[in-house]
């Protein structure tokens, strides 16, 4: 396939090109004004706007629209509505006005909202969000015009991730203007946090998929030995791409480029059938709607290749499982990265007052960073047996931290460690200007060079919860000492006593060593860093006084949100954790332990044949065999009887922290004891006789 990217390259998005071109001057200007400040539109103008989208929908094929959301559910929702109107004298015309453009009404009573739309009240409105452009979203049999909202009950209270990722995104805003202004910049006049999402996934054949139902029901495998080979040769990443995958990897950029998403890396990671990709940074907001549509369109361009793609943070134990990298920067709208080190870092005092601001924001907030990765496929990814440690800490490369100790010891940064000059070796090959800011893949939030990078976010998250608190989180930071410097008589020697104060308080949260380590737990633990190692356990951090304060103060999240999102996240993690028991159950009881029976009965048969047809040969591997069997069949019966009996209990349980607490001390538990024997009966009972796909079936025979 040719694809010339000039032309598809947001072909299907209502951009501003496509509004400065079709929208009357005065109209665009206002409407320009409106996204750039973040107004509500003007609804004089929206009649227009609405109008222009409509027929531009309507030229590309579109019948309907829907008013684009995220519920707490943490994937998009959509309505559709027909353009079509009837006139009265039967026939009809196409119609779309302001007001259906600004506002919708849904009922919302079906999208979680922890209790904060009382039953009486089942309104919810989706309104506009014109920072977000519209776009056409194009499936074989629907062409629809999807418009960004964001979702609010009747009295205003966020009922999505949007609503509360905007409010941080202004507040942000507020307190980097009033810092650039302290240091003497009087010409930007926004701020705004820039992301970039690195999406990671799995690619399966359908087929294959279609035959486990863990799969189909819960998105991740419940069972399964592991194969021969797993990552250990490290031959997956960064290896070739196949064709198959190649040619899914192709359609799925078409989509994305016509979409305006700028989709740019893309390799294999580091398991098996694992692999990434990477858009180009963008404003917070578009970055975040960006995110959902790459997942959206990852799963329908698998379907329709004859492939699964799957989002979930771990679909197979014992091989990695899928992050979502949150790179994010703070850029001013004159194009200035405040997270740009310049030529000497040691210099550039503003650079370094906003580094160790962040440090600080995110030592005092380590808990409410944890709380927002939190979701129940990322509780095998962090904190589990095989996976990186729970605990947050912020790797700065040598070269600042170096700077930072001398900072910290004498007060002064007198020198800094140069880029060095890394000898490749061969000849043909240019010497690369090693990096000084240098990698650490270990550390859950890392400086790279000129933006930081949170790798704690799941692969299935929305990644608004996490950049939420990162814009609120700094905010906070900036506006402490902001408030601190506006007064400061000496303004160079406030900032620098300010600076080595907060390396002073806060260093213990920089750790450059092996986050995956052992001693790393040990440390944290001598240096009081939490270490939340699920997803339980971290809720209660959104709803501690600091942080309900520090939410209030910038106008990100009321009490009464913070708690429902709270009460929202323990139930999700309760329904969650309570499907994937009855999954396990299920395959438990109808599949694994009628497979192995029927095996047993074959090899008993084998047996009595054997020594029927000749007395006295040896049958003693056969019958070896069956003990084997015998010793993991039952443990394999009892612990299904076991969970069983406390997924009843726990489903009965009305108080919903109660609820999570007991489906993750209990059931959760109790799955790994039937995880176990069935894993072993996987090696004992012949291929043929397995009832569905191996790992290997599906990680490496695609
Ligand atoms: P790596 O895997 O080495 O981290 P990738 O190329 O896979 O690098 O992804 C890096 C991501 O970071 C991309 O989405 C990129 O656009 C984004 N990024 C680069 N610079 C910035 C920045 N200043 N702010 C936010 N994101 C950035
Ligand atoms: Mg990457």
């Amino acid at each position: 396939m040719k694809i010339n990217v000039s032309e598809i390259f947001g072909s299907n998005v209502f951009n501003d090109g496509v509004m400065r071109a079709r929208l009357p001057k005065a109209v665009y200007k206002d409407l320009k004004k409106t996204i750039e400040d973040g107004r509500e539109l003007n609804p004089d103008i929206a009649d227009v706007v609405a109008n222009e989208m409509k027929e531009w929908a309507i030229e590309k094929g579109a019948t309907h629209y829907t008013h684009w959301f995220q519920p707490m559910t943490g994937i998009t929702a959509e309505k559709h509505d027909a353009f079509m109107y009837p006139t009265g004298d039967g026939k009809a015309l196409n119609e779309f006005s302001g007001k259906e453009l600004i506002k919708g009404e849904s009922d919302a009573s079906s999208f979680p909202s922890g209790g904060l739309r009382a039953t009486f009240e089942a309104r919810g409105y989706t309104t506009w969000d014109c920072t977000s452009p519209a776009f056409i979203k194009e499936s074989p049999n629907a062409i629809t015009l999807c418009i960004p909202t964001a979702f609010c009950s009747y009295t205003g209270e966020a009922l999505d991730k949007k609503t509360p990722l905007l409010r941080s995104i202004q507040a942000l805003d507020m307190q980097a203007i009033r810092f650039l202004r302290l240091f003497g910049n009087t010409t930007s006049k926004k701020v705004y946090p820039s992301v970039g999402a690195e999406q990671e996934y799995f690619l399966i054949d359908k087929e294959k998929y279609n035959k486990r139902k863990d799969l189909t029901f819960t998105g991740r495998t419940l069972f399964g030995a592991m194969p021969p080979k797993g990552q250990e040769l490290d031959d997956h990443y960064f290896g070739t791409i196949h064709d198959r995958v190649a040619k899914y990897m192709e359609a799925l950029n078409l989509e994305l480029w016509k979409l305006g998403i700028a989709a740019k890396t893309q390799h294999n990671e580091a398991a098996p059938a694992q692999h990434e990709l990477a858009p180009i940074h963008d404003k917070n907001n578009i970055a975040a709607d960006h995110n959902q549509i790459i997942m959206e369109m990852m799963k329908t361009v698998a379907d329709r290749q004859g492939l699964v793609c799957l989002l979930h943070e771990k679909p197979f134990a014992g091989i990695n499982g899928s992050g979502k990298h949150d790179n994010w920067s703070m850029v001013t709208d004159d194009g200035i990265n405040l997270l740009n080190p310049g030529k000497t870092p040691h210099q550039n005092t503003q650079f370094l007052l906003l580094l160790t601001l962040i440090m600080k924001a995110v030592d005092e907030h380590a808990g409410l960073l944890r709380a927002s990765a939190a979701c129940p496929g990322n509780d095998h990814r962090l904190g589990a047996a095989e996976a990186p440690p729970a605990i947050i800490s912020i790797f700065l490369g040598e070269q600042l931290e170096d700077i930072l100790e001398q900072l910290d010891t004498t007060g002064e940064a007198t020198h800094f460690i140069k880029g060095s000059r890394l000898e490749s070796g061969v000849d043909t090959l240019p010497n690369f200007r090693k990096d000084a800011t240098d990698r650490n893949r270990t550390s859950p939030f890392a400086f790279t060079g000129n933006k930081f990078e949170f790798r704690m976010v799941g692969s299935s998250q929305s990644i608004s919860d996490p950049n939420v608190v990162i814009n609120t989180i700094v905010a906070e930071a900036l506006c402490q000492a902001c408030d601190e410097l506006e007064k400061a008589e000496n303004f160079d020697l406030a900032v620098h006593d300010m600076i080595k104060d907060i390396i002073a308080k806060h260093k213990r949260i920089v750790f450059s060593g092996n986050g995956y380590s052992d001693e790393w737990v040990e440390e944290a633990k001598r240096r009081g860093l939490p270490n939340l190692k699920n997803m339980v356990s971290a809720i209660p951090e959104m709803t501690r006084p600091e942080s309900v304060a520090l939410f209030e103060k910038h106008g990100v999240y009321t009490e009464t949100e913070l708690n429902s999102k709270a009460e929202v996240m323990y139930e999700r993690y309760s329904k969650i954790t309570n499907i994937e028991a009855l999954a396990m159950i299920d395959m438990a009881k109808k599949q694994i332990v009628p497979a192995v029976i029927k095996y047993q009965t074959s090899l008993a048969q084998s047996i009595n044949q054997i020594e029927a047809a000749c007395p006295g040969m040896d049958t003693s591997v056969q019958k070896r065999l069956m003990n084997d069997i015998a010793a993991n069949l039952a443990p394999l019966y009892e612990a299904m009887k076991k969970l069983e009996a406390e997924e009843k209990i726990a489903s009965k349980i009305e108080n919903a922290k109660e609820q999570a607490n007991y489906f993750y001390d209990h059931v959760f538990q109790t799955m790994a004891e039937v995880r176990k024997p069935a894993d072993a009966l996987e090696m004992l009972v012949a291929k043929e006789d397995w009832p569905f796909p191996s790992y290997g079936d599906m990680l490496f025979d695609n």
